[in-house]
């Protein structure tokens, strides 16, 4: 490929997520954006759907991870366009998992319900967001149920959100008779029909809405129909490509995704205006997208439980380049150069080897222990991707063994699990105490088994009096050393060596920041 080919193939990836709060529809959507990518024959078969599991049977969710390492990302033609979509979990339990993938991506699709609105996960995840301003899409769905006033919806992504929102499409009723939607922009009418849901469905259209078509299908409603319009004409914003682009404003579709009804606008849009793989912030440069030589970052590790493929596989988000099949590359962090043959890649629901992936594009490596989160991969320049965050873990326990002879394998074992983000693990400065910290409590389980599995560990758990964990830092040297002894008792080195503060509550937090104002508490921190 010539330098100007490379450039056209990588400006025609696509590579986004979605986030939503669990059960507004992401998994639904998914499998209609592959039916819409040919890349599964019938919706449905993305994968097992979750069943109602309790809380507890985090084998089956780990087991189901595991499976869905090959659904974790699917690529997939639509128009001239390749699309990249990262699953994400849908457990809060994993949402750290979630929160890097978020860093990976060049864009998000926002799933709401429209009955329910802005709900608490979605908020969550917009935040995430917002640290690299990402640009955001919504889908409001559920159309095909009597969900909330749509005009109310919009006004709550708006408040809730704090994102100017411009409806592209406008629904035509809802529930029992939800009639299609009517795109303000092109004065065209897309009819929907219902049943259709397992098809790709024909694109019925009315050009204008005041046509004598349009008055027949609206019937009785036409004319309420045609003065809301109206209304939310005025009363809304207009769509701005360089706004959307810097994550302001989010152009807004509503649909149905269980009809699969309003996904083929929606997505039409996202092809049109979502941005190309985006160019990064090394801490030595700017890393261009479009740049020949290759280069990447490690956003997530995940065990692999298919007892089929027993590794663990590191996803790599290609920056820049291209990687082919054999190829040589550094591996920064420990300065050694590596051969990947077997590279993998989760298309259409099998591993398969990779030939060759280009910037935007995401690849898995099989990990023998050696991978963190935060790698970077390069072809012999010396660079570190910014902008993959730590999050201050909410959940905390001592971490104790039953054989204390096993001290150096539990704190192998703890070093490598937080190295690849499965927990976060902290050393008291005056104790020989070990806490483990997690966003979400599934967490401790999956790490208890794993000591176990893998590193032949039994530990228990018990309860620590740690509320929250902030990662500290000051300029001043003297204040700093002071900090360390007024409070050391409160203070730990995380998995990394980073000094941390551990505060037995929120009040204990406030009032240690007021009283140290020059020393620097931070909630995320950078691998
Ligand atoms: P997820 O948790 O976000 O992945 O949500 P799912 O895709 O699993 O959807 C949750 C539930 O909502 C399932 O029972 C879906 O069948 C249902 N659902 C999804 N989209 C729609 C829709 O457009 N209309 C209706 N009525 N139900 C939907």
């Amino acid at each position: 490929m010539s330098g100007s080919n490379f450039v056209n193939e990588i400006n025609k990836r696509r590579t986004f997520a979605i986030i939503s709060h669990p059960d507004a529809g992401k998994t639904t959507i998914t499998e209609k954006l592959l039916l819409f990518g040919n890349a599964i024959q019938l919706a449905g078969s993305v994968k097992g759907k979750r069943g109602p599991h309790a809380k507890s049977d985090w084998m089956t969710m780990e087991q189901e991870r595991g499976i869905s390492v090959t659904s974790s990302v699917m690529q997939f033609p639509y128009q001239e366009r390749t699309v990249n979509l990262l699953d994400t979990p849908g457990h809060e339990d994993f949402s750290e998992d979630t929160y890097r993938t978020l860093t990976a991506v060049d864009s998000v699709l926002m799933v709401i319900d429209g009955a329910k609105g802005v709900e608490d996960r979605t908020i969550k995840l917009m935040e995430v967001c917002r640290l690299r301003d990402t640009p955001i899409l919504t889908f409001i769905n559920k159309m095909d149920r009597d969900i909330r006033d749509p005009i109310e919806v919009m006004d709550e992504v708006e408040d809730v959100l704090k994102i100017a929102a411009a409806p592209i499409n406008w629904p035509l009723g809802m529930g029992k008779e939800f009639k299609g939607v009517y795109n303000l922009y092109t004065d065209t009418l897309h009819i929907y029909q219902s049943g259709m849901g397992h098809t790709l469905p024909e694109d019925i259209r009315i050009e204008g809405l005041h046509s004598d078509a349009a008055s027949e299908l609206l019937g009785a409603y036409a004319d309420d129909i045609r003065e809301e319009i109206e209304l939310v004409r005025g009363a809304t914003h207009t769509f701005d490509l360089d706004e959307y682009l810097a994550g302001r404003l989010t152009p807004v579709f509503f649909g149905t995704a269980l009809g699969n009804f309003g996904v083929r606008e929606m997505l039409d849009g996202f092809v049109k205006w979502a941005p190309p793989p985006q160019d990064r912030e090394a801490r030595q440069r700017q890393v261009l997208a479009g740049e020949e030589k290759f280069s990447g970052f490690v956003f997530k590790i995940q065990a692999n439980m298919d007892p089929k493929h027993r590794d663990r596989v590191a996803f790599m988000r290609l920056c820049s380049g291209r990687y082919t099949r054999g190829m040589k590359m550094r591996h920064v962090r420990i300065g050694k150069d590596v051969k990947i043959a077997d590279a993998v890649t989760f298309l259409a629901g099998d591993r398969s080897a990779v030939e060759e992936a280009i910037s935007g594009d995401i690849i898995g490596l099989h990990n023998h222990g050696t991978i963190q989160i935060g790698d970077t991969f390069s072809e012999g320049e010396e660079l570190k991707f910014t902008g993959i965050p730590h999050f201050a873990p909410e959940l905390f326990r001592r971490i104790r063994l039953k054989d204390p002879l096993k001290t150096k394998q539990l704190q192998k074992g703890l070093q490598q699990l937080s190295e690849e983000g499965s927990t976060q693990v902290f050393f008291p400065l005056h104790s020989n105490d070990i806490v483990v910290g997690a966003v979400g409590v599934l967490q401790f389980e999956v790490v208890a088994y794993r000591l176990r599995d893998e590193y032949k560990v039994e530990a228990i758990y018990e309860n620590v009096n740690v509320n929250t964990a902030r990662w500290v830092d000051c300029a001043d040297e003297k204040k700093l050393e002071e900090f360390k002894r007024k409070c050391g008792d409160n203070l730990a080195l995380d998995g990394g060596g980073h000094l941390t503060y551990l505060a037995p509550t929120r009040v204990n937090l406030s009032l240690t920041q007021e009283r140290y104002p020059d020393v620097e508490f931070r909630a995320t921190r950078e691998h």
